[in-house]
């Protein structure tokens, strides 16, 4: 995931304030070099580093940290307070036109997820306003860019406007316009043309098609892997087109992550949205504060909640944590639960949204891995319908021929069910308002 090394090393720099006694000028002068090191290693820009560390020491003497108590706390605080300003703040929702349609112009380079966006975007309004959006296939110049925006609309069943590839883009935007008033869309997407790099022939055809569709949103959509060329990047579409805010993509990559820390400040504009995967689902609201506690390795808790409330099945949800209460909870409900839970994306990602489990190092460890579930999967898939409901049959006989079917190690299937029955006890304590145990298993780990 994004941001690993930067929160580490984020981390480190912070943790050596933490063993010290009494934190002197000179110490809070080496944490702020390390941090300084760490955004720079990260590719945010130095313009930006900078002004971020002196802000940094300012705050902290200003508010005379040293003298107080629990120095560390106090500087990790500004930190998080000044990584959150520097990327922006508050979340800022997309423009909205007072008349319909809202024109929304996706921009970027080539391969940055202008086409994807556009379709993520047009599904979440779909989804949450009942929005009926119309997209139009502008970018003549990559092969299969409309292939891949037809593709896409009939996958999340929104019209498309494409007239091919001969068709001077200003026209296809013309008339993709008049399809919209025509069909009553009330949101329009430009998926524009990009190229390997910024040139003039193309800023010089975006600017047409500005001029032409008066656009509510110019989005920028950029590669957050292309480190510290995505802040040019953006700079170049910026200058000239003015862009209105940035969607920065790919943030579920392994990217060092400092063109999320720099664009902001760099355009002065808004990220709005973040891409975390390739699915049509994979686009979520950029909120400054949670990416903020995210890199610091102080977990981010609102989101999982909300994927949780997205992704889980009410009902379900319910039913199992009744039969938790009731110590009743059986390897069909452990399956149903895995499904869920791997709904909402890697399991490596999810543990880190948690605060505790992001930054402390004993509970890092905790082998979760993707992997290891769909070994559990077959594990749970070879029992019958009898073991299943009632885990106790399960014999050691059984479990060597569970072992067998799932061509897992016993020693697996052992480990398993040792960990659901442990799990299962837990759970109805906990369910149960008895949480001491819990506390206790938690710091043993
Ligand atoms: P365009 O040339 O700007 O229209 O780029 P595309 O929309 O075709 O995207 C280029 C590639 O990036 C495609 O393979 C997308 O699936 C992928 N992609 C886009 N957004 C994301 C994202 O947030 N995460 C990941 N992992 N891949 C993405």
């Amino acid at each position: 995931m994004a941001f690993e090394g930067l929160t580490e090393r984020l981390q480190s720099a912070l943790s050596g304030l933490r063993r010290k006694g009494k934190v002197t000028d000179a110490d809070l002068r080496d944490t702020m070099r390390e941090i300084r090191m760490a955004l720079l290693e990260a590719d945010v820009d130095y313009t930006v580093v900078k002004k971020f560390v002196r802000e940094v020491r300012e705050k902290a003497a200003g508010q005379k940290v040293l003298e107080g108590l629990n120095p560390e706390q106090q500087i990790v605080k500004i930190v998080n307070e000044e990584l959150t300003m520097m990327m922006g703040d508050e979340a800022v929702p997309l423009n909205q036109s007072k008349k319909i349609p809202t024109i929304i112009m996706m921009v970027g380079l080539q391969g940055a997820g202008k086409t994807t966006t556009a379709g993520k975007l047009a599904l979440k309004l779909k989804q949450e306003q009942n929005a009926r959006p119309l997209m139009i296939a502008a970018d003549i110049y990559r092969p299969a860019a409309i292939d891949q925006l037809e593709t896409l609309g009939q996958q999340i069943d929104v019209p498309v406007f494409a007239m091919g590839t001969d068709v001077d883009p200003r026209e296809i935007v013309q008339k993709g316009l008049a399809k919209a008033d025509e069909l009553k869309a009330d949101y329009v997407f430009i998926d524009a043309a990009g190229r390997l790099q910024i040139d003039e022939a193309l800023m010089q055809e975006l600017a047409d098609i500005k001029k032409i569709a008066a656009p509510d949103e110019i989005l920028l959509v950029v590669d957050a892997m292309t480190g510290q060329n995505a802040t040019e990047t953006a700079q170049g579409f910026n200058d000239r087109l003015g862009i209105t805010g940035v969607v920065l993509t790919k943030l579920d990559g392994d990217t060092r992550g400092g063109a999320a820390l720099s664009i902001r400040e760099v355009t002065q504009k808004p990220i709005k949205f973040v891409g975390q995967g390739e699915k049509m689902t994979d686009l979520d609201v950029f909120y400054p504060e949670r990416m903020a506690s995210r890199i610091l390795g102080m977990g981010d808790l609102m989101t999982l909640i909300e994927k949780a409330q997205k992704d889980v099945d009410e009902k379900k949800a319910a039913e199992q944590a009744e039969k938790m209460r009731q110590n009743t909870f059986d390897f069909n409900d452990f399956i149903d639960q895995m499904d869920q839970v791997q709904n909402m994306g890697p399991m490596e990602d999810l543990l880190k949204m948690i605060p505790g489990v992001a930054n402390n190092p004993a509970l890092q460890n905790i082998q979760m891995d993707d992997k290891q579930m769909d070994h559990m999967r077959a594990i749970v898939l070879s029992m019958t319908p009898a073991e299943r409901e009632d885990p106790d049959l399960i014999n050691p006989s059984r479990r060597r021929r569970l072992a067998a079917g799932a061509g897992r190690p016993i020693v697996e299937v052992n480990r398993m069910i040792k960990q659901f029955n442990q799990m299962k006890s837990m759970m109805s304590k906990v369910m149960n308002g008895n949480t001491g145990q819990m506390e206790q298993m938690m710091s043993a780990l």
